[in-house]
């Protein structure tokens, strides 16, 4: 069995991160660790012509919560308002208080850079509750302390500067992850942008870049990946 994880994967919007990295939560969640989906907003203000705002939120969580049935996933969507999530101490303290009730041992969330501004937020939140989250005197409803590294994910509205560090083969749940991502009416229905599309070739170029079928890719945190040691990483005395 060995040692089983907590995957945590911390979007702006229902979506989002079941887009970014559905097929690598799917193959964690596949070999028995947890997995969980947080999503700050339901991301309900892409609503279609014909239904309201409110509703489409409903709709969101529920295709959301379908996506990550599928995936093996747990869901869970904050009350925070669409294209209104902030850096604030509120913000942070949910977030941390999420973390230390849930204990992720990995998250992975947005890149720094967005045409969104709930994107570029969001890693703003999980860097700053990274703190709060771990440190031992910070009080959090009586939850103990834990610390989490994280990643970032790669997203069509978030790719200035994204150049990615880590390929993982998602061969093997690549099926899986499209099923699960053609729950959202967005995916397979917005005229503004191909989702669906968009993501299978993603998942194909990526997977041609890692010489395996399909891939999904992460980065490290901008100046995450130093080393210390005694020697070059990989290249023993
Ligand atoms: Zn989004």
């Amino acid at each position: 069995m060995g040692d089983k994880k907590h995957l945590m994967v911390i979007d702006a919007h229902c979506g989002d991160g079941e887009l970014q990295v559905g097929a690598i939560a799917a193959k964690y969640a596949k070999a028995g660790h947890k997995v969980t989906f947080l999503h700050l907003t339901a991301g309900e203000k892409g609503n279609p012509p014909d239904v309201p705002v409110d509703v489409y939120r409903d709709q969101k969580i529920r295709e959301s919560e379908e996506a990550c049935a599928i995936i093996g996933a747990e869901c869970i969507t904050l009350d925070y308002k669409d294209a209104e999530v902030q850096v604030n101490e509120e913000t942070v303290i949910k977030v941390a208080t999420q973390i230390r009730k849930l204990r992720p041992d990995l998250v992975l969330t947005h890149w720094v850079k967005s045409i969104h501004s709930d994107h570029s937020n969001v890693p703003k939140i999980v860097e700053a509750a990274q703190l709060k989250a771990g440190l031992s005197g910070f009080e959090l409803e009586g939850y103990p302390p834990k610390y989490y590294s994280y990643l970032h994910s790669e997203n069509w509205e978030d790719m200035e500067e994204y150049v990615p560090d880590i390929y993982v083969d998602v061969t093997e749940t690549f099926e899986t992850y499209l099923e699960a991502i053609s729950k959202f009416w967005f995916v397979m229905n917005s005229k503004d942008f191909r989702y669906f599309d968009y993501y299978k070739a993603l998942g194909t170029i990526r997977g041609c870049q890692n010489r395996t079928t399909y891939a999904q890719t992460l980065k490290f945190p901008v100046g995450g990946n130093i080393r210390k040691g005694k020697e070059i990483p990989g290249f023993p005395l």
